[in-house]
């Protein structure tokens, strides 16, 4: 939390791990900045929200119009775009690396901590529900929908990102169509730099 607080300018102490009044300080001014950023640019729904409040600010400003721009992505009549993983913390990607490796469940991820942009709040996934609530690519597993008409429903928003000069994952050898970032993955080992030892991501 101090990391992910200094990286993004609002934190300029010591990473002791405690919640102090500096560390608490910090914290509400981040937050007041989200919130002025929500009210500029409008609110989502609840999943989308609780998604952005672990993003930096920058992030969540971006964040923000391309959830705004998807309406006219020309997603399918019913369906529409929510955000479902932002920021996570070194431990929980190490968990999600185990998982489907020694843990059970399918590979969702090939980084392991530090390795991805999610570990420091430039990067979300976006998914696609429908009017229903149900998430599209369970419905391709249950055999409701057609694999290739969920990616091709991903596919319509990675031009809404591209025109915001982001980076996505489906434009990569290994597509990862959900994914969407600040900062292209060349800047990783800068990024983990200031995260690790103090600056300003974005
Ligand atoms: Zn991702």
């Amino acid at each position: 939390m101090q990391r992910f607080l200094r990286a993004g300018g609002y934190y300029r102490h010591d990473i002791d791990g405690l919640l102090g009044p500096l560390s608490r300080a910090a914290l509400e001014l981040f937050e007041a900045d989200g919130a002025n950023v929500r009210s500029e640019l409008g609110a989502f729904d609840k999943r989308t929200e609780s998604t952005l409040a672990t993003m930096l600010v920058p992030t969540q400003r971006a964040a923000r119009k391309f959830m705004a721009a998807t309406g006219g992505a020309g997603l399918t009549s019913g369906l529409s775009a929510r955000l479902i993983s932002g920021t996570r913390t070194f431990a929980e990607q190490d968990r999600l690396y185990a998982q489907g490796r020694t843990e059970p469940g399918n590979v969702v991820t090939n980084a392991r901590g530090g390795q991805s942009n999610h570990n420091y709040g430039i990067a979300w996934d976006v998914s696609i529900f429908t009017t229903a609530g149900k998430y599209i690519d369970a419905l391709a597993e249950t055999g409701q929908m057609q694999s290739k008409d969920v990616a091709a429903e991903y596919v319509k928003l990675g031009p809404v990102g591209r025109a915001m000069g982001l980076f996505w994952g489906g434009d990569w050898a290994k597509p990862d169509r959900p994914h969407f970032q600040m900062l292209d993955n060349d800047q990783l080992p800068t990024v983990r730099d200031k995260f690790l030892n103090g600056g300003t991501i974005v």
